[in-house]
């Protein structure tokens, strides 16, 4: 149950002065529903004005606040065009005040010709005049109302403004309550930070670096702290000791010897699961490192326990490809293995519950329907998920609690986490690391290119299709309302292109087509029918289609590093060279030149995260995150290589030495932040354990 005194901050948005039915939208699509969502809508940035006695003191490009006469209202001749106000300051200089659309209906209410108006806004130059664009505030006096000298920056979507945004805020600033204290009294002394409503108000009003680290550290301690509690809980639970005796494992023919990790992995996977409480343990490898033989070990480790064993993929089509794989490669062993996806139905779905229930099927492949109500197992041993960052905590947990003792976890993720945040994303496991490829991996030829080579490009691919080979061709799409629809527009642009020189050759999967388009587009491809496969990120996911041997990546600057890498590994994979295309914008920053060239330099997974976290966090305040990949919305990279080491010695002495949840203070304040920051399924293991 979540605290009582958390009820104010959990009122729903709709409760504001100001909030009609037209606001309802704009705010859902910015994840503000409640009062809370609403103070941790931190400002993206902030704007520093200066006021300026006249014009001739400031620079073009300046943020500034200047008093001006209002000489005369230019209205424009036609309906597109800007409607101008032209003022003049105290030395004599004219400014133009430009107003395009509905907005100069305001202009000629708030500037009435002959009068005095303090403006704020960027000053900007056009045709030789000086100019203010949709100036951000004017009024009669230069007190209050005009706005702070800084102002917060929030992030929009179609039908707010600044200014709404200010205003709610502020409302919910007002209803916030003060909070019981959390953190630990040292550390809060230590770096001098404000209370939990202190820093939320000073957050919102300028670059307070003491205000942000406490409300990042907020959101790392809760996580650690909920992470703690899933751990404890786990540690309590009853599990199944799964001691294999060899005798299946002793019967696969592989046509490879394991890699030193993947036999170092195996190991450890089997001493977890001999052991009587649940295993919870990540096995982090590279792309193409070879984790599926571990997970079929793992499972082969199950089945020789007399137990069965079940592998989770997050989409039907690696369901399938696992399936296919796992088959041919455990034949040997006879050991029965069954696909079960949502698309099952009828007679096939019953007979494999069936098999599911009276222990015939040894292990199954599926895609999440293999957790549905309806499908009981026999004896389930062990859960693999695979791609763990696809699904979230509660799957984690739903999964855990299937049955009446626990199942061994297994999660794999290709995902080259880097060390500082594998403890604060998956702080509740152990960790496996593939840290070597397999022998006789080719290198993938990485170059990068300017955009306006794309005429050659295109010819390049044409000999590269009829040679017989395939290619990915990759679109940016990046998760912000803003341009998304735009990148789904590039996507089909591009797509349409390659369409009149390819023909029927090229598919086009993109997040927003049904599962059963994206499904069958995939589907063509990876059984060789379509040639060219053009994407948005969506394909990241452990696609394996040896034959496509050309990737290449528009606007390679606007991916993260980790995410290049990932996109790179899905040519390399058959015994044909390959080739990975970089092309980049005209206009590049200095980190994105340097991200391109790391990429063409090193195709070394964990070497790329730790540089890419490294870029990163190049010291900017408010940082730039990458579509909650690390799992955090408050705090940034720079926040959490800086604090995180902080909030778990915290949380560990809390737990440990103070009786954690149940200590009269610091339990109960706890509980707030862990309900405030929505780490509450922390709380709620404790129960279901
Ligand atoms: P991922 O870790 O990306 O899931 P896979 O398990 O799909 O990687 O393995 C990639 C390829 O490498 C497969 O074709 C697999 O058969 C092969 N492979 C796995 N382990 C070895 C090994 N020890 N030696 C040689 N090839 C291997
Ligand atoms: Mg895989």
């Amino acid at each position: 149950m979540r605290p009582d005194i958390l009820n104010p901050l959990f009122a729903e948005t709709e409760s504001l002065e100001g909030i009609g039915p037209k606001l309802k939208k704009p705010m859902e699509k910015l994840g503000l529903t409640r009062i809370r969502d609403v103070l941790y809508h931190l400002p993206e940035r902030f704007v520093t004005r200066r006021a300026v006695a006249d014009l001739d003191d400031a620079n073009v490009g300046e943020q500034v606040v200047v008093a001006l006469d209002v000489t005369e209202h230019r209205a424009s001749r036609s309906p597109r065009g800007p409607h101008r106000v032209l003022a003049s300051d105290a030395k004599g200089n004219i400014c133009a005040l430009t107003y395009f659309g509905r907005a100069s209906y305001t202009a000629k209410k708030q500037l009435p010709v002959g009068e005095k108006r303090w403006v704020a806004g960027r000053l900007d130059q056009y045709d030789q005049m000086l100019q203010i664009v949709h100036p951000d505030h004017i009024a009669e006096k230069s007190d209050g109302a005009m706005g702070q000298l800084v102002e917060p920056v929030y992030r929009l979507s179609e039908g707010l403004t600044q200014p709404r945004i200010a205003s709610l805020v502020e409302q919910s600033i007002s209803r916030a309550p003060e909070l019981p204290e959390w953190i630990e009294r040292s550390t809060m002394e230590r770096h001098g930070w404000p209370s939990w409503r202190e820093a939320i108000a000073a957050a919102h009003k300028s670059e307070n670096v003491k205000a942000r680290d406490r409300l990042a550290y907020d959101e790392l301690f809760a996580n650690a702290l909920a992470l703690m509690l899933v751990r404890e809980t786990n540690r309590k639970r009853r599990g199944q000791p799964l001691q294999g005796d060899g005798h299946l494992r002793d019967k696969l023919q592989l046509p490879f010897p394991l890699t030193g990790a993947q036999q170092r992995s195996i190991d450890e996977i089997a001493g977890d699961m001999a052991q009587s409480s649940p295993m919870l343990r990540l096995l982090q490898g590279d792309v193409g490192a070879g984790k599926t033989v571990v997970a079929l070990e793992a499972m082969l480790v199950a089945v020789e326990a007399g137990a069965q064993a079940a592998m989770l993929a997050p989409t039907e089509l690696l369901a399938r490809q696992h399936f296919e794989t796992l088959r041919t490669m455990a034949r040997p062993t006879g050991v029965e293995i069954a696909l079960l996806t949502g698309r099952d139905k009828g007679r096939a779905r019953e007979s494999i519950l069936m098999g599911l229930l009276d222990g015939s099927i040894d292990i199954v492949v599926g895609t999440h329907a293999i957790f549905q109500e309806s499908v009981s197992y026999k004896n389930l041993g062990l859960v693999v998920i695979d791609e763990q960052h696809r699904f979230g905590v509660s799957q984690r947990l739903m999964l855990a609690q299937k049955g009446r003792v626990t199942p061994h976890t297994l999660a794999m993720t290709a995902t080259p986490i880097p060390r500082t945040l594998v403890l604060a994303n998956h702080g509740e496991m152990e960790v496996s690391r593939l840290d070597d490829l397999p022998p006789g991996r080719q290198a993938i030829d990485t170059r990068v290119l300017p955009v306006d080579r794309l005429d050659d490009l295109v010819a390049a691919m044409g000999r590269h299709v009829e040679s017989g080979q395939q290619a990915y061709w990759v679109c940016p799409m990046v998760r912000d309302s803003e341009t998304m629809d735009n990148d789904i527009a590039a996507a089909e642009a591009r797509y349409a292109g390659l369409r009149e020189r390819f023909g029927e050759d090229v598919v086009l999967v993109h997040g927003q087509l049904a599962p059963e388009e994206k499904d069958a587009a995939m589907a063509r491809f990876a059984a060789g029918e379509a040639k060219v496969l053009v994407a948005t990120t969506v394909i990241e996911v452990g696609v394996d289609v040896p034959n496509a041997t050309l990737m290449v990546i528009e606007q390679a600057e606007r991916f993260g590093l980790a995410q290049l890498h990932q996109l790179r590994g899905r040519v390399g994979r058959g015994s044909e060279k390959s080739t990975c295309l970089l092309l980049r914008s005209a206009e590049l920053s200095e980190t994105g030149k340097k991200r391109l060239e790391l990429m063409k330099s090193s195709q070394d997974g964990f070497l790329l995260a730790e540089e890419d976290l490294k870029l990163r966090g190049g010291g900017e305040l408010l940082g730039t995150r990458q579509s909650g990949e690390e799992g955090f919305s408050i705090a940034t990279l720079e926040q959490v290589t800086k604090l995180l080491e902080i909030a778990n010695a915290d949380v560990k002495l809390l737990v440990e030495r103070q009786g954690g949840l149940s200590n009269p203070e610091r339990g109960e304040a706890a509980r707030v932040v862990l309900y405030l920051l929505e780490r509450d399924w922390g709380v709620q293991t404790l129960r279901s354990g």
